[in-house]
């Protein structure tokens, strides 16, 4: 069994994003500009942000961070990302989620711009996305086939069982890996909470990624031999053992499962830091208008 270590992958690819960026620099370009907006002061999505800075800075990128308060306007808010879209310094730009309840999230996301949609939320990029062409990325599913490929696990022909079905890791996760191409080239089934056997469809699997937030949920019993298992899940569970109060779970049974896979990937340490590395690789290929020409 080898663990998939996702903190380290990642910082070797900050790494060779640093280096593009100071070539990009050394020839007298300006390196890239990412703005986040965040709305409120959920605890969770503060300290998403916080690592979101801290990476820019270790890639070498310009960011900054535009804070509302929880009862921002809608209209308000689709005003910044006007601003935003037309702001020529401005390379990409990610809006926090979830939104409070009386912002429309889909609406949001229509409104930016698809060429600085870092995170790869707009329909343009998810359709891109699902024909093939390139396009920016959702960030976590994209993380997750980064992983594949470094580790050299092989794809093709396996049969991939995701469960989740959500338009930020369930649905894109599985058209990544049902794409003619490596890593992909899988035969995927995806499970939700209408799924009738999903313990069975799991025994099944070459390959598991987990996207539920249901801490614990994959269990030995439910994983085969010598299987891949992703962990996307990280709920946060109270622990008064820890100063923050609470731990990170995932939605493996990480102590029992682990013995029988070929690889997994732990929580925290797994996905959770390749997801903010895309992000980056987004927001460098949005510098560079590679996607678009
Ligand atoms: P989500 O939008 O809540 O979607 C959860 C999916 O799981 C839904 O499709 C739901 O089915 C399904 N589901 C929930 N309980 C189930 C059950 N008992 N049996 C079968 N299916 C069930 O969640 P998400 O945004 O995809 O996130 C999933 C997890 O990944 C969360 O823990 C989140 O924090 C984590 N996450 C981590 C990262 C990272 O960077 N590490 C990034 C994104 C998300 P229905 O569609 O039928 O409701």
């Amino acid at each position: 069994m080898k663990i998939i270590d996702g903190k380290e992958t990642a910082r070797r690819i900050k790494a060779e994003i640093a280096e593009e960026v100071k070539k990009l620099t050394e020839a007298g370009e300006r390196p890239p500009y990412l703005s986040a907006i965040l709305v409120g002061h959920d605890g969770g999505s503060e300290s998403y942000m916080a690592n979101k800075v801290k990476a820019c800075e270790e890639c070498g990128f310009d960011s900054d961070l535009i804070r509302f308060d929880d009862d921002v306007t809608e209209e308000r808010l689709l005003e910044e990302i006007k601003r935003l879209n037309e702001d020529p310094k401005v390379d990409g730009f990610i809006v926090q989620l979830p939104l409070p309840a009386h912002i429309d999230d889909q609406k949001v996301i229509e409104a930016i711009d698809y060429r600085k949609d870092v995170d790869g939320f707009h329909p343009v990029n998810v359709g891109r996305l699902s024909i093939g062409l390139p396009g920016f990325r959702s960030a976590t599913p994209a993380g997750i086939m980064d992983l594949l490929e470094r580790y050299g696990i092989e794809t093709k022909g396996k049969h991939a069982v995701v469960l989740g079905r959500s338009n930020i890791v369930g649905k894109p996760i599985a058209t990544l890996l049902m794409q003619k191409s490596n890593p992909g080239d899988c035969t995927v089934t995806v499970c939700h909470s209408s799924t009738k056997n999903i313990k069975e469809i799991c025994r099944e699997a070459d390959i598991i990624v987990a996207a539920l937030g249901r801490p614990g949920f994959v269990t030995e019993d439910m994983v085969k031999e010598g299987a891949v298992v992703i962990d996307v899940g990280t709920t946060r569970v109270p622990d008064a053992s820890r100063k923050s109060g609470f731990r990170l779970c995932g939605d493996v049974d990480f102590e029992k499962v682990a013995p029988k896979c070929s690889y997994i990937t732990p929580v925290p340490g797994g996905v959770g830091p390749m997801t903010i590395c895309s992000l980056m690789k987004n927001t460098l290929m949005a510098r560079k208008g590679d996607y678009f020409n």
